[in-house]
């Protein structure tokens, strides 16, 4: 039987994807050859990766507004140092809202000064702060949409008059934005755009070409545009899987579609949490992410009987990060509504039981 997996990232894809993506492995296109087994630069190869970054900004809603997808290598930590590479060129705002901020921000430090513009550290990253301000004389500003570890969401992002750059990871083509306030958006494949081992950068051509410093090429934004993301050997098989998923989101109807689904898994999660006496949330309500749902048990004595009826239940990554513990359901794109009535089940029945 299939799990229902809740996992964090690499996490759930659609089965469809998995079906086609193996096939591909076997047989790719009909070709007699597994896709990877064929030059990068096959036309088979190269309609899969122009095919992918016409569908993301499609998806996104930025097709003819100047912005360019590129499929890059490193992860989206490579992008904490490249973004500065590219852009910091005195001083830059950042908003820290946990891990994945403070990392881009200790990167970010190597190029300029960076201004934190707010910290949620003094609540253990529980929520997402506000009323702060961006000074305009800054490069850029950075934030992170989706904090995937401690489970906070930002629901608004501050009108600024600088390049917004986000770190986009743990969210992206889950809810509708106007992405058109963002000048540069990455984000590790691994969450909603695929598997692991390739990271999705939207950038806005018009920002790029601003500091004095020698950019090394494979971090160039400018020279990956110019190379169409083949500046090196892409990975391959990472993007032609993101494009089956990315079919599969189109097909659904785009992000429109999926966010109303999205909404309903968090709500049924949230409602049982709050609900539930054995149960609290982690995150402050009004920040709650609709990707990772973050919470604890009440009483630390109930966690095996918890865990064992997960087992059984077939729940698969549901333990919180080793830095936050208790649990951290995940419920990205791919993972169906079913699923979150399984969970929501068992944490009735634990309330029954206890
Ligand atoms: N940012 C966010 C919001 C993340 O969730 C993660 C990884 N889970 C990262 C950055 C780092 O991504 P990568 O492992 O692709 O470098």
């Amino acid at each position: 039987m299939k799990k229902h997996n809740f996992s964090a990232g690499p996490c759930i894809l659609p089965h469809s994807v998995f079906k086609e993506a193996s096939q591909a492995v076997l047989d790719f296109n009909n070709s007699g050859l597994s896709i990877l087994e064929i030059s990068h630069r096959s036309k088979d190869f190269v309609s899969v990766i122009e095919e992918a970054r016409a569908l993301v900004l499609e998806l996104l809603g930025l097709k003819n507004k100047g912005y360019q997808a590129l499929f890059l290598h490193g992860g989206a930590s490579t992008q904490f140092l490249s973004v500065a590479y590219n852009l910091l060129e005195k001083k830059a705002a950042y908003l820290n809202t946990g891990t994945w901020s403070s990392k881009a921000i200790k990167e970010a430090n190597l190029f300029g000064e960076i201004v934190e513009v707010a910290s949620s550290k003094d609540k253990h990253f529980s929520y997402i702060p506000k009323n702060y301000s961006v000074d305009n004389s800054s490069d850029y500003f950075h934030c992170t949409s989706n904090n995937t570890i401690y489970g906070t969401q930002m629901k608004e992002f501050p009108s600024v008059e600088i390049p917004m750059v986000c770190d986009m990871s743990s969210d992206i083509f889950s809810r509708q934005l106007d992405f058109s306030n963002f000048d540069l958006i990455y984000a590790g494949a691994q969450k909603n755009m695929g598997p692991a081992g390739t990271t999705l950068v939207v950038v806005k051509k018009a920002i790029l070409g601003k500091v004095s410093r020698e950019i090394p090429s494979l971090l160039d934004y400018q020279i990956q545009i110019e190379k169409e993301s083949m500046f090196n050997t892409p990975a391959v098989y990472a993007v032609y899987v993101s494009l089956l998923n990315l079919r599969w989101l189109h097909s659904l109807g785009g992000i429109k579609e999926i966010e109303e689904v999205n909404e309903k898994k968090a709500q049924l999660l949230y409602s049982e949490i709050d609900i539930n006496p054995l149960f609290k949330g982690f995150a402050a309500k009004e920040d709650r992410s609709m990707m990772n749902a973050t919470f604890n048990l009440k009483d630390n004595n109930l966690e095996s009987v918890f865990n064992q009826m997960c087992q059984e239940a077939n729940i698969n990554g549901i333990h919180g990060h080793r830095s936050v513990g208790g649990y951290r359901a995940s419920m990205y794109n791919a993972l169906p509504l079913s699923s979150v009535e399984v969970l929501v089940e068992v944490m009735n029945e634990l309330e029954r039981k206890a």
